[in-house]
């Protein structure tokens, strides 16, 4: 069987199209599948549309989230809901087309454990496009792991790899593409074209994708902490070159730039000195903020999503 999971946040114009080209597909698909839609607190009539969904087509199961607690949180709990062999992630704006998945499940039963969906051209405005690509190629820079240049959460996972995001990746924070990427196996990617949204709005607001980039590079990388080290260096060695300088300057009072040692007051020079190391201290600090904080919630180990309902019409069998 095959588990799709859509993560639903106020899509209210979008689940009547998204079931029509899902159950359009799904013959292409050539297996018995769930759909799983992944209400993350939904405020608009999503809710009750979903459950008319699930009552008049039993491949559908609603799991509702107690509040909003993102789309990476929401994807995470569809995923440990599922009992598919394998587990399709897509988003409910259409911007993945269900159309696509044959292609994806082609490759998973070829022998691929994860196929992903890289984008080639994406339909969104210049800005954020650059934005996404200078994100993903720091990214890829510095991680740890490597995570495949522009590939989202669009994707085919196999069981075996399901089952290590779920039962051996407790983390709270949860980027789920490096997750993916850090879960290994037999990995591709197959490229397509994103879709505009289909309807309304986008409901990652400019804070949640800061917070997802964020996620990216602290989760992933350590290089943002040994940046201390290399910046102390930068700073360190020519200051203490320069101080060396000074020195040799008093005591020779030779003329430098027109002037004797004695003849320079130097004060800015001081200033500008302690404001630019305050502001890298202050930079180092931040930094340490964020894998301190990080760490705090990782300690506290509170549910990273919470289930209102979960609710399937079986009547009449599957
Ligand atoms: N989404 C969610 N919770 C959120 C934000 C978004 O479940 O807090 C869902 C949303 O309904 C959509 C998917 O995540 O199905 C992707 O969101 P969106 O299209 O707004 O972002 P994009 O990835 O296109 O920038
Ligand atoms: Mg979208």
């Amino acid at each position: 069987m095959i588990s799709i999971v859509i993560p639903i946040y106020n899509e209210e114009d979008n689940l009547e199209m998204l079931h029509k080209r899902l159950s359009e597909s799904a013959p292409s698909w050539e297996d018995d599948y769930e759909i799983i839609l992944v209400d993350d607190g939904s405020r608009d009539q999503s809710p009750n549309m979903m459950r008319k969904l699930a009552d008049k087509d039993s491949h559908f199961r609603i799991i509702s989230l107690s509040r909003n607690f993102g789309h990476q949180a929401a994807i995470s709990a569809g995923i440990r809901a599922a009992i598919g062999d394998c587990v399709i992630v897509m988003d409910g704006d259409l911007q993945d087309p269900p159309e696509e998945l044959h292609r994806f499940l082609a490759k998973w039963r070829e022998g691929f454990d994860v196929v992903f969906a890289v984008r080639t051209k994406r339909k969104e405005s210049f800005l954020k496009r650059t934005a996404y690509k200078v994100f993903y190629r720091i990214l890829g820079l510095i991680s740890d792991i490597n995570i495949p240049l522009d590939s989202g959460d669009f994707c085919v996972m196999d069981r075996k790899v399901v089952d290590v995001l779920n039962k051996e990746m407790p983390e709270q924070s949860r980027f789920v593409r490096g997750l993916r990427a850090y879960a290994g196996f037999k990995q591709i990617g197959i490229s397509y074209e994103r879709q505009a949204r289909y309807a309304g709005e986008v409901k990652y607001t400019f804070k949640k994708l800061l917070k997802l980039a964020l996620d990216g590079i602290f989760d992933f990388s350590t290089f943002p902490l040994k940046l201390a080290t290399y910046l102390g260096f930068l700073i360190a060695i020519p200051s203490f070159l320069l101080g060396i300088f000074f020195v040799v300057h008093r005591l020779l009072n030779f003329k430098f730039l027109g002037h004797t040692a004695e003849e320079t007051p130097g004060l800015a020079s001081l200033a500008v000195g302690m404001f630019f190391l305050g502001g890298v201290m202050l930079l180092i600090m931040g930094i340490l903020g964020e894998y301190l904080g990080r760490i705090y919630y990782e300690v506290k180990k509170r549910p990273f999503y919470v289930i209102r309902e979960d609710y399937q019409n079986n009547q009449g069998g599957k």
